[in-house]
């Protein structure tokens, strides 16, 4: 099972209540978080959270103001960049362009004094990975985009680090050779057995990669899941709202009988029925569900069931494999429902100012008290 859920297992990395303050500003706010050996996890959240910065400090380009990052156990604290086990791949790649591809991923190899015929195979060895063999005496200018981004990965592999630390590592790759690589990446991952880090802001990159994600705001962590967790159980309001799109309705709680939980809208009186359970029963709490688990459809509900509102079409977006519906209801709230086109539409099925019916499962959305 999962080595973040085993309790006996020590993590590879651990940031350990870390703050980072540049002057009066707190870019990374008493931070916890254990990566484990082998994880692909994903710092998300939007720009000036402090993800690069607290990526930053386990490369050792900045130190906690307070707190403690530790390798296997031991502080890295005084321990300077180039002797931690860590290499950092940056989003501008930072390819010398006077020098061909092998001699830049060769260049730190050389640097730590390895002898000439060990460069010569680590190299061979680094872009048999990357799929660049035939490249090898072509300078960056002479390479795509896609290519010069696999030089970067190859130069920060070479020396085999334990970690290895991708900070926006596709941000300059358009959006098909993105989520082309983003595969790669993580095969790769698994295929070395390596520790990857990532920084990015983009949320389906972090879902794509990651067997962890920590969602970062102001500095603080979150949520620490699983891409599932994360977006089937997000804890909070802000987790819920930046990951995908999600209807939120607030409302106050009436337990009810037989494990269900009620939330009752008090502008709409809508009535919203659920499973689950609370451990407490806050004042005010919110319902939140995505658009793809509400049912749209053109004819009312032959009985009266809960978690079922009518309301009017109010937009329609057809994206091919899915549509995008925003449907007013009767108290003006707007919500946003998605359908799978799993057939050929040949005719629209829904069409503007119709009057649909929305209804979902009781156990579809998910109550937070935060
Ligand atoms: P982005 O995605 O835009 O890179 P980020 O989440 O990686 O954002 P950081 O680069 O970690 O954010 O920066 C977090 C905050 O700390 C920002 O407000 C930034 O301006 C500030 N900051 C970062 N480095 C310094 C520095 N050396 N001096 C002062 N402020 C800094």
């Amino acid at each position: 099972f999962a080595p973040w859920d085993d309790p006996d297992r020590s993590p590879l990395i651990h940031f350990k209540s870390v703050t980072k303050r540049f002057g009066d500003f707190v870019a990374v706010d008493r931070v916890d978080l254990p990566i484990y050996e082998r994880e692909f996890h994903a710092l998300l959240g939007p720009s000036g959270c402090g993800k690069t910065t607290l990526m930053r400090m386990l490369a050792g380009f900045e130190e906690p103001s307070e707190g403690d990052v530790l390798l296997d156990g031991r502080s890295l604290k005084g321990v300077p960049p180039y002797r931690r086990p860590v290499n950092m791949m940056f989003q501008s790649y930072a390819l010398f362009p006077h020098m061909s591809v092998e001699k830049n991923v060769a260049f730190g190899l050389k640097q730590d004094g390895m002898a000439k015929s060990e460069i010569g195979d680590r190299v061979a060895e680094m872009l048999k990975l990357v799929r660049l063999e035939q490249f090898a005496k072509r300078k960056p200018h002479q390479l795509s985009g896609g290519q010069r981004q696999r030089v970067a990965l190859a130069r920060s592999l070479a020396k085999k680090p334990r970690v290895l630390l991708l900070d926006e590592p596709l941000g300059a790759l358009d959006k098909k050779l993105r989520e082309a690589t983003q595969f790669e990446l993580t095969d790769l991952q698994v295929e070395l057995g390596m520790t990857f880090l990532i920084v990015t802001h983009d949320q389906e990159e972090a879902m794509t990669v990651a067997d962890r994600i920590a969602v970062m705001d102001q500095g603080a962590i979150r949520q620490v899941a699983t891409p599932s967790e994360i977006y089937e159980q997000p804890s909070s309001r802000y987790v819920a709202d930046f990951i995908g799109d999600i209807n939120i309705v607030e409302g106050r709680i009436e337990p009810g009988a037989n494990g269900v939980t009620r939330l009752v809208a008090p502008d709409s009186g809508l009535v919203i029925e659920t499973e689950q359970t609370l451990d407490e029963i806050p004042e005010t709490a919110w319902y939140a569900i995505r658009p793809e688990k509400l049912r749209v459809s053109l004819d009312e509900p032959s009985e009266a069931s809960v978690n079922t509102v009518s309301g009017e079409i109010w937009d329609i977006a057809y994206l091919g494999d899915v549509s995008i519906y925003h449907v007013k209801l009767d108290d003006g709230t707007v919500v946003r429902a998605t359908t799978a086109n799993t057939t050929r539409l040949v005719e629209r099925p829904i069409s503007w100012d119709d009057r649909v019916w929305l209804s979902w499962d009781r156990t579809a959305g998910i109550i937070l008290t935060r």
